[in-house]
């Protein structure tokens, strides 16, 4: 059995360092907004290179008050995605606003910024790419017409820490970067986790307010805020992983390479292409392969953990029914959605797997044509 991602492998290779820093916070007494979140914080800020970030109980909470904080709600349209996990628009529904979805460049899978000026009315407030399986998006086409129509950019970094851009970092193009520390994620704490980067003086306050109650002093609320805070575990965690995490998205990159390679042969598999200048941290290895559903459940039957990120593309969803995009209306994200499938990825995968992997998906394709 070779998983898709094998996190017992990771703690066995730093288990002791985390051991250590948690147990640190439970002897500290201070579990909540302490030392280790401000240290976390300061310490993103530097390696991601923005002027704040604020730590978050999720991704998702991310996405919603980074809205929250550009005052996006009822009334406003925000173009995205439908070719990503249902937190971005989930958040766009949270705050009262209407997803309006952009298809993709089929050889990213990230949002095409042609389409995106397509879908711009006199309601848009707001475009949110997502830089989807660790690959950054082409920032500079969506930049400019961000600025060109006045729009804000909220950029949905969850999949993609470490991740650069004509070597600047993801999250540090748009208005607001989103992230999450989900325990699958490149970096990962143990438990639910997020963070929001941020240049704007003001924009991180309004955010450090809501994610508190609604306010900047203790018992003095502005507004309706929530309660998000991260805790000190999970950020002591998170300071100790964060040590590790460009060994590790190297790593990563190494193990595509080689999947690149092992595929080379098979026509019949389309690996991930790259945009120039960018530095694509694979959260997912995905590809593109045609009958895509017998060779996931050979694929499966004979152990390898491949999976669908995403079965079924957002504007098709029951949650959005409501907005009436039927089939249709994105060919490139509905197509994709039918050819994908992810590979096993972590840092640890050892080239023997990789091989297997290689090896049994190229025998699963061609067994397909003969039972087609
Ligand atoms: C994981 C993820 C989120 C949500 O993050 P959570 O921390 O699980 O709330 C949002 N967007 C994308 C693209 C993600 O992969």
């Amino acid at each position: 059995m070779i998983p898709i991602l094998d996190s017992k492998r990771q703690y066995a290779t730093i288990g002791s360092e985390i051991e250590k820093a948690v147990c640190e916070v439970l002897r500290s007494g201070s579990y909540i907004l302490g030392p280790n979140v401000k240290a976390l914080e300061a310490e993103l800020a530097k390696y991601i290179g923005c002027n704040y970030t604020v730590s978050l109980n999720s991704g998702t909470d991310a996405l919603h008050l980074a809205l929250r904080a550009l005052d996006i709600g009822a009334g406003d349209e925000v173009i995205t995605t439908a070719f990503t996990f249902v937190a971005t628009t989930e958040a766009i529904g949270i705050v009262g606003a209407t997803p309006v979805f952009a298809d993709i460049d089929p050889d990213t899978f990230n949002i095409d910024p042609k389409e995106i000026e397509k879908r711009i009315t006199p309601k848009t407030k707001a475009i949110i790419p997502v830089h989807l399986y660790g690959q950054p998006c082409d920032m500079d086409a969506i930049m400019d017409i961000a600025k060109r129509h006045n729009l804000y950019v909220i950029e949905d970094c969850c999949q993609a820490i470490g991740a650069e851009y004509k070597g600047q970092k993801v999250g540090t193009f748009g208005d607001i970067g989103c992230y999450s520390f989900y325990p699958t994620k490149n970096l990962g704490g143990m438990g639910d986790g997020g963070l929001i980067t941020v240049n704007s003086e003001n924009l991180k306050n309004r955010i450090v307010a809501l994610r508190n109650h609604g306010g900047a002093i203790r018992y003095h609320h502005d507004e309706i805020g929530v309660n998000s805070r991260l805790d000190e575990i999970q950020a002591a965690i998170l300071r100790v992983k964060l040590n590790y995490i460009d060994k590790w998205n190297k790593l990563r990159r190494e193990h595509a390479k080689t999947y690149n390679e092992l595929f080379a042969s098979c026509p019949d598999i389309q690996t991930p292409k790259e945009l120039d200048n960018t530095y694509c941290v694979y959260h997912q290895y995905t590809v593109k392969i045609p009958n895509r559903d017998n060779i996931h459940k050979m694929l499966q039957e004979a152990g390898i953990g491949a999976m669908l990120y995403y079965p079924i593309p957002l504007h098709l969803q029951k949650v959005h029914a409501h907005l009436g995009w039927g089939k249709g209306t994105l060919p490139n994200t509905e197509k994709d959605t039918e050819m994908v499938i992810s590979l096993p990825m972590f840092p640890e995968l050892t080239l023997e797997e990789q091989k297997t992997v290689a090896s049994t998906l190229i025998n699963c394709i061609e067994k397909s044509k003969t039972v087609a």
